[in-house]
């Protein structure tokens, strides 16, 4: 993974610097959506598991700057893509999704967070100096949908129109991303 993604900085430092960080790599450099992904995955038979998920491309562009003149409100602007697989909650078979996230906050420690604006969200820090790529990560886990699918009804597999008529689809069963998200959350 690039440097300047991995390495801790306070966000001070990269906005006085207008860092602009590009990366372009692989849903394998991000250790817990890898996890999300490879739980997700893990409900289909071996043969049926695309064997190369963990090199789905992943892409990110954060800029680094001040919100405020008085250069009291470090930002980070930019966005975050990936195209993972998944397992489609019609047909149970492997389907590939689209992640994409918008990144517009203020990096702010917890007791400064009120500092929001209308333009901007507030990304709570919980120490001086973090990791760029954890934001991109965390980004991308929160656009994980609820329910993944195939974006077309016609590319789902022969169980579609069993599942969509048939007694199953609980909301335990439907919303896998959901209970994991949870669980992720929950072992922070
Ligand atoms: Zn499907």
């Amino acid at each position: 993974m690039a440097h300047a993604l991995r390495d801790r900085n306070t966000p001070e430092i990269l906005a006085k610097g207008r860092q602009v960080i590009d990366f372009e790599g692989s849903l394998a450099d991000f250790e817990r959506l890898s996890g999300i992904v490879e739980q997700d995955l893990a409900t289909l038979e071996a043969a049926e598991r695309p064997a190369d998920w963990r090199a789905a491309p992943l892409s990110a562009r954060l800029s680094f700057e001040f919100a405020d003149v008085q250069e009291h409100l470090p930002a980070v602007t930019g966005f975050a893509r990936a195209r993972i697989q998944a397992v489609c909650q019609r047909c149970l078979e492997p389907c590939e999704i689209d992640l994409e996230a918008g990144i517009r906050y203020l990096l702010l420690p917890a007791d400064k967070a009120t500092a929001a604006t209308d333009d901007y969200e507030v990304w709570e820090l919980e120490a001086a100096a973090f990791r760029p790529a954890d934001l991109v990560e965390e980004a991308l886990i929160m656009a994980l949908p609820i329910s993944a699918s195939h974006a077309d009804n016609a590319a789902c597999g022969p169980l579609a129109g069993q599942l969509e008529s048939g007694e199953e689809g609980g909301a335990d069963t439907t919303r896998p991303f959901a209970d994991l998200k949870r669980l992720m959350k929950e072992t922070d």
